[in-house]
């Protein structure tokens, strides 16, 4: 069977490596001739609007490794063959209003939001919610792009300068205890597995570390597992999708939801019965879905804007090495580490290793793991 991706990133070429064993023949379609999935499969380049144009047709089914694919398009195109998940969980997810605005009414808890199309708009949200707040842009903000933090009144102008004049939302500053990120898998006859959570650690809004399983309590755990189950159900999803939460004193809020494979959930690659990438496939064409359980314990260490030599990271057991064979720039995703054990005291000695290679830079965000780890 073939299976076309949109989007030839790093999140393609790992659902390629995840399928191919399993017997599936991939597609990639993207607008760069570079994108780095190429290396698992035929590249097909042209703009987004061109994909509906028959570039695709040999393929049984779609799936996207973007989340910003037009939906007009994926209409188009699941004319012709499933798409999966389809075009309106994608476009909700495209516009943090409407995604904001759903979680809402399915009584999951997100924070204070307003919408914000005018200078004056922004200035009656914040009589709301006041400062410290969070200015983004409804699309095509990811990784921090299309944001600006609001500390105090001397930060509007600059940040208006910024993002104003394209449609914004403004959200309350949450004072998290930390984030992290509920990954399921939901098959088309409605079946759902779901991960164990990870424990997530940002900078500058990009994912820098997750931790699974995370050790939380067990209520946020159903607590985190009814949402996502909530959200597939109204979207009849269809796939991987990730939920990603801030836990505070007063329980979990939704931050956002990604409707494809996502960046928190690759520890499962090494660190689960069966990956999030193949869990995704395995739905898409319509197979039993596998086990999501976590075989140990797993942190995931992503390589933004530099990649080190794996050499002395493949010295220490249990890390295996992710090269997405990108160009260096500054904030793009590179690659990424994974170390897994078995028990927590395998884990605490290999962990030791690895905070030696990462150095003191890294000494701020591996503060943030959880205690337990530290
Ligand atoms: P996003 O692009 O919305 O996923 O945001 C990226 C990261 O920025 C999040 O994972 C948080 O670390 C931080 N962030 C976003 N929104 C807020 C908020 N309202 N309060 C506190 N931190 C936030």
């Amino acid at each position: 069977m073939r299976i076309g991706i949109l989007g030839g990133g790093q999140l393609a070429a790992m659902m390629a490596g995840a399928g191919l064993p399993l017997g599936l023949e991939f597609v990639f379609f993207d607008p760069l001739a570079d994108a780095c999935a190429r290396r698992y499969g035929e590249l097909r380049v042209g703009d987004w609007a061109s994909a509906a144009g028959g570039l695709l047709d040999d393929c049984d089914r779609l799936t996207c490794d973007f989340e910003n694919v037009p939906a007009t398009v994926l209409e188009q195109l699941a004319a012709g063959r499933p798409v999966r998940p389809g075009a309106q969980a994608l476009a909700t997810a495209q516009d943090r209003l409407i995604e904001k605005r759903l979680l809402r009414e399915l009584d999951i808890a997100v924070p204070e939001f307003f919408a914000v199309d005018r200078r004056p708009d922004l200035l009656a949200a914040l009589e709301q919610i006041g400062l410290p707040a969070v200015l983004k842009t409804r699309r095509l903000g990811y990784d921090g792009r299309g944001q600006a933090v609001l500390r105090c009144r001397e930060d509007l102008e600059p940040a208006w300068a910024r993002l104003g004049g394209q449609a914004l939302i403004v959200e309350q500053w949450v004072d998290f205890r930390h984030e992290c990120a509920q990954t399921a898998v939901r098959a088309a006859d409605g079946a759902i597995r779901f991960y164990p959570p990870s424990w997530t650690v940002h900078e500058n809004g990009i994912l820098k570390l997750a931790l699974a399983p995370a050790p939380i309590e067990p209520a946020l755990v159903e607590a985190a597992r009814s949402m996502i189950e909530r959200l597939m159900v109204r979207l009849d999803y269809v796939g991987c999708l990730t939920l990603e939460l801030f836990a505070t004193d007063a329980g979990l809020l939704a931050n956002e939801f990604a409707p494809r494979v996502h960046n928190s959930a690759h520890w499962t690659i090494e660190g689960a019965c069966t990956s999030q990438f193949e869990n995704h496939l395995r739905a898409v064409v319509d197979w039993p879905l596998g086990d999501p359980a976590a075989r140990g314990q797993a942190l995931m260490i992503n390589w933004i804007g530099h990649l080190p030599a794996a050499g002395p990271w493949l010295a220490i057991d249990g890390v295996r090495w992710h090269d997405y064979g990108k160009a260096p720039r500054p904030g793009r995703k590179l690659g990424h580490a994974t170390l897994v054990a078995t028990d927590p005291v395998q884990f605490a000695e290999r962990l030791n290793r690895v905070r030696d290679l990462l150095g003191d830079q890294w000494s701020a965000v591996l503060d943030q793991l959880p205690a337990t780890t530290a």
